[in-house]
């Protein structure tokens, strides 16, 4: 022990705030109980019908098609897209892993592109460089609940005759001049999983405005099974289908998104103030983007040791998440090429308590501690 953290101040123990609870406290409850008083709690069930309903009254989109999670979300309009092995997707290196993974398992290869300086997400100038002759898809990722630059890559897919598949799995309630994320490309992803803006515990959506892909969606997504005759399968086809008892829960949520989300951005907005003297970088939205502000991220200041950091942040009781590693580091998808701005957002990026019950005093005691723990390294 040296010396200054023997004269650190003993504190007596606060409960911990972690990074994410979901709130829950709407009809969840009643929701789960009508499923199993009515014993639908497998893949058929009212609540599907109604949660896909509400998921495409949010985003705007023509079809919404529920799945049981985030990461099948990808692969599915992946897989209809008809991409698969000889072909290259472009995805950025900076990302959660379930991106590439999905690319990886059509066969495909990912083709990992830089990200920008100001909002940590896909640069599209990198994207249109690593266009080859086998690049069949772009995907964008809106990572904690900002916005990529949907106009720049549009205008890249369509010069190109490129798909574009949106993960917003970490951007419901996000949108761009008005219009809801993942309606911007051919097909748009999003997680329901339990630290996700909507929970339904494992779950997930793809939506599209494009009919004859939602219909290919729908048959994969059920074995491939023909809409019109029972047991006979036309296309391969999987089981990703979500069960009534998660669309129940994701109903209830949707029904208070607005409410989630306000709580949120009210979270990030006192986070920005109340640091607003610190050497920290939050990720910064492009004009017209309204973020939903997921889980606020900022870069710690170079130098620091943020595993240290985050240590004694955990040790007043304050959880903090380090952000992706870049998937170039992965050892199944090692490149020697190098991305200086993705590296560096994964080596300084931190996220901090995000969850929308989050009081005044938590928020307070979450300031403190990061302040406390940039000082101990003379940072602030
Ligand atoms: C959460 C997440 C996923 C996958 O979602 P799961 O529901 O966990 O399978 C995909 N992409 C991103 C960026 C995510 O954050």
């Amino acid at each position: 022990m040296n010396p200054a953290q023997a004269e650190r101040p003993v504190r007596a123990a606060q409960p911990v705030i972690p990074v994410y609870r979901p709130d829950l406290s709407g009809k969840e409850r009643d929701y789960v109980i009508d499923c199993v008083d009515s014993t639908w709690i497998s893949s058929i069930g009212a609540y599907i019908g109604k949660f896909e309903a509400a998921i495409a009254g949010v985003t705007g989109a023509k079809h919404a098609l529920s799945v049981c999670n985030g990461t099948v979300a990808l692969h599915l309009p992946l897989h209809c897209m008809g991409i698969g092995p000889g072909d290259e997707v472009i995805v950025p290196a900076f990302t959660y892993i379930a991106s590439v993974n999905t690319i990886a398992q059509t066969g495909a290869v990912p083709v990992f592109a830089e990200s920008l300086r100001g909002d940590w997400l896909l640069d599209p100038e990198d994207v249109e460089r690593r266009i080859t002759p086998r690049t069949k898809a772009i995907m964008p990722v809106h990572l904690y609940g900002g916005a990529c630059d949907m106009a720049a890559i549009m205008d890249i897919a369509q010069r190109h005759g490129l798909q574009v598949l949106e993960d917003a799995a970490e951007a419901l309630g996000t949108t761009i001049g008005g219009q809801h994320v993942g309606t911007f490309g051919h097909a748009g992803s999003f997680s329901f999983f339990g630290n996700k803006t909507v929970t339904t515990g494992e779950g997930g959506m793809v939506v599209t405005n494009d009919d004859a892909l939602a219909a290919t969606m729908r048959m994969t997504k059920g074995q491939g099974q023909s809409t019109t005759r029972r047991y006979w399968h036309e296309v391969l086809g999987f089981n990703y289908r979500m069960t009534n008892i998660s669309a129940a829960i994701g109903l209830a949520q949707t029904e208070r998104l607005p409410q989630i989300l306000a709580a949120k951005r009210r979270v990030a907005k006192i986070y920005k103030e109340s640091l607003a003297g610190m050497p920290v970088t939050f990720q910064q939205a492009m004009a017209g983007v309204e973020s939903a502000d997921w889980l606020v991220s900022l870069l710690l200041p170079p130098g620091t040791d943020r595993d240290r950091l985050m240590a004694e942040m955990q040790a007043v009781g304050v959880e903090t998440r380090p952000v992706f590693y870049p998937a170039h580091h992965m050892p199944m998808y090692r490149r020697e090429e190098h991305f200086p701005i993705a590296e560096d957002i994964a080596a300084r990026g931190l996220s901090l308590p995000s969850f929308p019950a989050l009081t005044d005093g938590e928020l307070a005691r979450v300031c403190e501690a990061l302040v406390n723990s940039l000082r101990q390294q003379g940072k602030a």
